[in-house]
């Protein structure tokens, strides 16, 4: 048995359960071992009795008095009656569903060989009643007896508790885990990270760190495992982008720009407004990159509305003045049209050829467009991630901006990158990151930042409410010649099953507003159709949008000056905010309407920091908080880059240490080629061959 070895071969799994881990992505030992606990429960002893009274996790130690069986009509209830260390005497109900099956098996038969007169228990649960102070009645959530080897495992120390999938449970799950940390090879296993750092660090090895993890001794030990992980997570990934900045740093485009002017002043004259200065500097600095002789790394965060739509054509005009080809990339389909006609809108006049590619584009619609990109006529491409489709071929694309660069994996970012190495690259988002976050992830990231928003905005009103009285405020606004959306969430991240929802809603709210124009928009209808829908809107053709969250960026439509987000709750802060931004765009006062269905605290806390807040980075920090940086760079779905052990906030001081020892690192040995790198090299290698499309270790 080593850590290599199938999960399946492991004491008690078998080809069954192995499938059952297959769905937490666990398939090898290695894996399971790497797969950390959620939280730990305290369950060391030394509790003071009138804590029973509390809402705390009860964990008792005791000897059975007695027992009784209690055949309800229903259930049937198992009791016993304990007597903990402190003599007090634990009234313990375990409850089981008559079912036909119960009245043949005695489905108390293993709990009653446990639970005999006389036998030490441990017994963790929670007060049955809580108001009622009289008794200590429990109800029992695992039970142990005391004799067993095993018991140490769940009871008397801080149990893991482990992220779960249906079929398996905890206690399985803590021993697999021992089994998993007894029997591989584990201890043998070399050490990756160098001998040097580990000392200088004063970090646990990793079998140290793996044991304590899972089962960890001390609050202290617990986390010196968590910092020797969450180092090694940082340095790995620090390094690789440490690699792929040198690597960047050395390119040099064989292409260079020059500021004409001929499309980029009549395209200012055109406009309508004129830059705010923000978006005057900004433009300074991408200019500055796209004339230097390095490719361009570019993020450009801004909050929703302050107009990073304008910023990016300018680059990409720039890029059309020198004769290059420019593609912009959207989250969505429908954002991706809107980007395609404001384009056309704002270069009306003007010999610069736009098209729109999707994956919803007409076979023979997409032949014309992929010809006109490979000869050159077309000058810039938008699109959803379909642009970076193997067949799509572009004559001399030399300028990339992905718009809500959060929603993007990182595998689409660098699948982009790919398309031409040396490839000047703005990413824009309105979700911003932390610059030490930026620093460990992208090393070679420059950040431009738009703070502030074009004149005559109106904050916009935010308020949780109930749906009749944010139909009140829809009716309102309606009858005084405004438009309104209504967004539901998404079940179960599939737009299908939302699509049905979203549809089911619509045709009650057809019955509440029957005086009024309404439409539905989802993600399952077709291009065509969207963009009727969209275009209906925005022409005020119809007055109330009821839509799926796909309309949750860059839409556009300044009459609009209500959004309702039903069930709130369900949605995380950026979402809400960017929803937000899609009302109050006009010189209307405009509303934000969250109607919460039940809400959990998390997400109490949500809905009362977008009430409370308007700035989005104080937003995007709190989300980062309340969520954690993975799923915010858009990668806890694709699995990569996420970081199993360390958090970006808790292990800030972990974070500078990777920096810096990634900096000495790679100054000293900048091609990881001596004998006391090679391991972690090989570490490093392994990663890239699985996730990391962006450097080159070879
Ligand atoms: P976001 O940063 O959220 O992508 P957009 O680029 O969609 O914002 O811009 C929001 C709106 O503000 C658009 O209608 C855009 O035309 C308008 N806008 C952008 N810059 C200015 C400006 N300097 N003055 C007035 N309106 C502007
Ligand atoms: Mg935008």
């Amino acid at each position: 048995m080593s850590i290599s070895t199938q999960i399946q071969y492991l004491k008690g799994i078998g080809p069954a359960k192995a499938k059952l881990f297959e769905r937490l992505r666990i398939a090898t030992v290695e894996d399971l071992l790497h797969y950390y606990p959620r939280t730990y429960q305290d369950r060391r002893l030394g509790m003071p009795p009138n804590e029973y009274n509390s809402d705390a996790l009860i964990v008792c130690k005791g000897r059975v008095l007695r027992t009784q069986l209690i055949p309800a009509r229903s259930v049937l209830i198992f009791k016993a009656f304990i007597e903990d260390e402190h003599g007090n005497t634990l009234e313990c109900t375990w409850f089981k569903k008559r079912t036909y099956r119960a009245f043949r098996f005695d489905p108390f038969a293993a709990l009653k060989k446990d639970f005999h007169m006389g036998n030490e228990v441990w017994v963790i649960g929670r007060r049955e009643n809580r108001d009622n102070f009289f008794g200590n009645k429990i109800t029992v959530e695992e039970q142990y007896p005391a004799e067993d080897v095993l018991t140490s495992l769940h009871a008397g120390r801080l149990t893991p508790i482990y992220g779960l999938t249906e079929g398996l449970t905890n206690k399985q799950f803590r021993i697999f885990m021992y089994e998993a940390l007894q029997t591989s090879t584990l201890a043998r296993e070399p050490e990756i990270l160098p001998q040097a750092l580990l000392s200088k660090r004063k970090l646990l090895s990793a079998p140290q760190a793996l044991q304590a993890i899972h089962f960890p001794n001390s609050l202290a030990e617990l986390q010196n495992a968590r910092t020797r992980l969450a180092y090694e997570e940082f340095l790995l990934l620090a390094t690789a982008w440490g690699i792929k900045r040198t690597q960047t740093k050395i390119l040099a485009k064989d292409y260079t720009y020059e500021i004409k002017k001929n499309l980029l002043t009549p395209f200012r004259e055109n406009l309508g407004f004129s830059f705010t200065n923000s978006q005057r500097r900004v433009i300074n600095e991408i200019f500055n990159d796209l004339c230097s002789s390095r490719p361009m790394n570019r993020l450009l965060q801004g909050d929703v509305g302050s107009g990073k739509t304008v910023v990016a054509l300018c680059a990409m005009l720039l890029a059309v003045e020198n004769g290059y080809q420019a593609a912009l990339m959207a989250p969505t389909e429908i954002l991706a049209e809107q980007h395609y006609f404001t384009f056309k809108r704002m270069l009306a006049g003007l010999p610069v050829k736009v098209a729109v590619l999707t994956s919803s584009t007409k076979p023979t619609a997409r032949k014309k467009i992929l010809k006109e990109l490979s000869d050159g006529d077309l000058s810039i491409l938008i699109g959803t991630h379909a642009v970076i489709q193997e067949d799509v071929k572009f004559h001399n694309l030399r300028l990339a901006v992905i718009d809500e660069q959060h929603r993007f994996g990182v595998k689409q970012r660098s699948k982009l990158k790919e398309k031409t190495a040396k490839l000047d690259l703005l990413t824009m988002t309105a979700t911003p990151i932390p610059r030490t976050l930026a620093l460990a992830f992208y090393g070679d990231l420059e950040v431009s930042t738009i703070n502030e928003l074009p004149p005559g905005r109106q904050a916009i009103l935010t308020e949780t409410t109930t749906s009749k009285l944010a139909y009140d405020r829809v009716r309102e606004e309606v009858q005084n010649g405004r438009q309104a959306y209504i967004v539901f969430p998404l079940i179960e991240e599939s737009e299908k099953v939302s699509a049905k929802a979203v549809t089911e809603e619509f045709e009650k709210l057809k019955k509440v507003f029957p005086q009024f124009r309404l439409a539905m928009l989802h993600g399952q209808m077709s291009q065509t159709e969207k963009e009727q829908i969209m275009a209906d809107f925005a022409s005020h053709q119809t007055d109330i949008l009821v839509a799926t969250p796909v309309i949750e960026v860059g839409i556009d439509v300044k009459n609009a000056t209500v959004m309702v987000i039903e069930n709130a709750e369900r949605f995380g802060l950026a979402s809400l905010h960017q929803l937000r931004g899609r009302v109050g765009r006009g010189d209307h006062q405009s509303y934000c309407m969250l109607v919460p269905q039940h809400a959990g605290s998390v997400a109490k806390e949500r809905v009362d920091i977008i009430c409370a807040t308007r700035d989005g980075f104080k937003i995007g920090e709190r989300d980062m908080q309340l969520r954690g940086p993975g799923e915010i760079l858009g990668t806890r779905q694709s699995g990569e880059l996420e970081f199993k052990a360390g958090d970006i906030f808790k292990d800030r001081d972990v974070l500078y240490w990777a920096i810096e020892d990634r900096d000495e690192l790679l100054t000293q040995d900048p091609g990881l080629v001596q004998p006391e790198h090679a391991l972690f090299r090989r570490k490093l290698q392994e990663l890239y061959q699985k996730n990391w499309h962006l450097i080159d270790l070879s």
